[in-house]
This record gives structure tokens, sequence and C-alpha cells, in this order.
């Protein structure tokens, strides 16, 4: 058995491992696509001491670094189940979908989350071609250009705000009668020469020259009359999910499926920690999940130094 196996390949996971590995103790990581999402990332310009990379290269680099140490690494592996420890201190199992299974005293869980689309045409063929989804990410990207923001909740409201700041204007998209972000964000956006808000809104295409987007068309559902914006980004902000659906009732979930953790990366069953996207950490971004593995891996170092020998 493993003394850390660690599930999932992203940054968090990766981190993780090199953090596990360099205490000497055996490590294993299992992941369904290594690198995760960083592999579907085009720029990366804020991963602090590295001006610029892009997400292959980077998720290239995370992997170079997990395999300079004693760390074993398997890919295309999805993981379907969690089964705890049947005593204090027990060996807890991890089933993989192709009928495997591992055991490890300590499990670190970085499964990470993904982008709800809006799934409409032009959605997939213009990815990191002028649709986004992050905006601490690619807002700078669209400097002095006019953009749109699909999503009238939380997220899609703060988006709007910060991106107002960026660019030269910004279209918030609605689907519902009324935006749905707290009323302090929503009186903030209102207040915002650069922004104009359309609710009642449905996107129906995004649409571009073959190269990248030049706009996008919506559905006013008052009057059923398709209408076109000129811009040159469309922010997709309409939720991120985490990949957690296969832990339900397993451990404790937030009331938007995040692993909750406390400070130190520990989740409701001992000996599982969590860190990356998958958790309750906010802001989700490269820097914090390396940081949260790291984090993890100590953590369970620390468990593991605590079991009776
Ligand atoms: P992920 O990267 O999501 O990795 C999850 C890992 O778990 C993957 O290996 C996946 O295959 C695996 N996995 C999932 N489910 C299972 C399972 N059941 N069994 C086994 N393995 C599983 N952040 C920045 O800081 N800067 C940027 O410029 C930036 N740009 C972005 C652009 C795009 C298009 C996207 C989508 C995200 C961007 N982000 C950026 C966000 C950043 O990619 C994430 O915050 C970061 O990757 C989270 O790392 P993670 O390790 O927690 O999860």
């Amino acid at each position: 058995p493993y003394e850390v196996l660690i599930v999932g390949g992203g940054p968090a996971g990766a981190a993780a491992s090199v953090y596990a590995a360099r205490k000497g103790i055996r490590t294993g990581i299992a992941a369904e696509r290594f690198g995760g999402q960083v592999n579907d990332t085009l720029a990366i310009e804020n991963f602090v001491s590295v001006l610029e990379t892009d997400g292959p290269k980077f998720a290239a680099a995370l992997e170079a670094h997990a395999r300079a140490y004693d760390v074993n690494i398997m890919n295309l592996q999805r993981a379907d189940k969690l089964i705890p420890a049947t005593e204090p201190g027990g060996l807890i199992e991890i089933q993989l979908a192709n009928g495997g299974s591992l055991k490890s005293k300590t499990v670190i869980l970085s499964t990470g989350a993904r982008w709800r689309n809006v799934n409409v045409p032009g959605e997939e063929q213009y990815k990191t071609k002028g649709v986004a989804y992050c905006p601490h990410c690619d807002g700078p990207l669209f400097k002095g250009k006019r953009v749109s923001v699909i999503g009238g909740g939380n997220s899609g409201v703060e988006a709007a705000i910060d991106l107002a700041g960026v660019v030269a204007h910004v279209t918030l998209i609605e689907f519902d009668t009324k935006l749905r972000a707290d009323a302090v964000l929503v009186n903030k956006l209102k207040s915002l020469p650069n922004v104009t808000i359309l609710v009642n809104a449905q996107t129906t295409e995004i649409t571009g020259d073959g190269q990248k987007v030049n706009g996008l068309s919506y559905k006013d559902r008052a009057t059923e009359v398709v209408h076109h914006v000129e811009l040159e980004g469309v922010f997709v902000q309409i939720g991120l999910v985490p990949n957690t659906e296969w832990l339900k009732g397993t451990l404790e979930l937030s009331k938007h499926g995040e692993i909750v953790v406390d400070a130190k990366g520990q989740t409701s069953l001992p000996g599982v920690f969590a860190a990356g996207d998958a958790t309750t950490v906010p802001y989700k971004q490269i820097i914090i999940a390396t940081g949260d593995g790291a984090k993890a891996a100590l953590s369970a170092f620390d468990y593991l130094m605590r079991l009776p020998a």
C-alpha cells in the first residue's frame, strides 16, 4: 500500500506528489488526465516567477517535476469510489473505473473542477480564440476590447465588474428575468458607465470569422427577436463544477459540491486530505492549487507521523 495516494494530476496533485515524495514516503498519483485544466489553457501569465508560459508546456513541466522523484504515476486512471478505513489509522481504498483498486494510509483528493459550457454553436470552435472562462486569467488579453459575460449570478456579475476596469465595454447577458447576484454587486455593476445589462436574454450563438470571435447572438425571450452584438471576447460564467460526484455520501461536500477542508486541507474523513479547485478554498487559480497541494501533502505527512508504529 501507499503512504500517500493522490487522486488527480493537475497543479494541486502534482505539487502534492513532489512534497510527499521529498519526505521519502511511498507516493502514488492516479489521474484521469495528467496536467488537468492546464492542458486546455493557452497563455499563463500569472504563475508568479514565470513571466509567460502556455498550458501544454506548464502541464509537461508539472509531470517532469513529479517524475524527477520516486512517484508512481498512474495516468489515464479514473477513480470511482473512496472507501474509508474501517479502523482509525487503517487503509483507505480507492476503486478505479477499470476495476482496479489502490490502498493507502492517506489520500489526497485533487480532482479539480470544470467550467460549465453554454453549449451554443461557436463555443467549442472559438475556445481560447475569444471564448474564455477565467477573468483573472484572460481579462488582460481583452484590454481595450469589447466583451460579453454570459451569466448573471455572483460569478458573472463579479467578472463583469472586474472586466469593466480592463476592457472597453462589457455586455452582461442573463437568461433569467433578473440578475441573481448579491444586491451590492448588482448595484456596483449598474453604476459602471461601460456596462450594458441584458436580462431575459438567451445566448444562441457565438460568431466568429473562422479565426476568432467577432460577436454574439442572443434571443430576447420576451419578443423572441434575435439580436447580434459585435465584440471580441465572451466570458462564460455559468458555474464551475467540482469533479466530486463520485464522492457524494462519502465525505462532507458544500452545497456547491466542493470538498469541505479546514486550513490544513483536512476533510471530514480522517487520513483524507484535499487540495485545489475541488475544494472549498476560494479563488480557483494555478498558484493557489499548487500551494494547496503542498499544504495537503505536509498535512498528510503530519498525520502519518502521529500514527502508532
Ligand atoms: P485540475 O487542473 O482540474 O486537475 C484535476 C485533475 O484531476 C486532472 O488530472 C483530472 O484528470 C483529474 N481527475 C478528475 N476527476 C478524476 C477522477 N475521478 N479520478 C482520477 N482523476 C480525476 N489559472 C491560472 O492561475 N492562470 C491561468 O491563466 C488560467 N487559465 C485557465 C484557462 C482555462 C481555459 C481554464 C479551464 C482554467 C484556467 N485556470 C488558470 C485555472 C486553473 O487551470 C485551475 O485553477 C487549476 O488547474 C486547478 O488545479 P487542480 O489541480 O485543483 O485541478
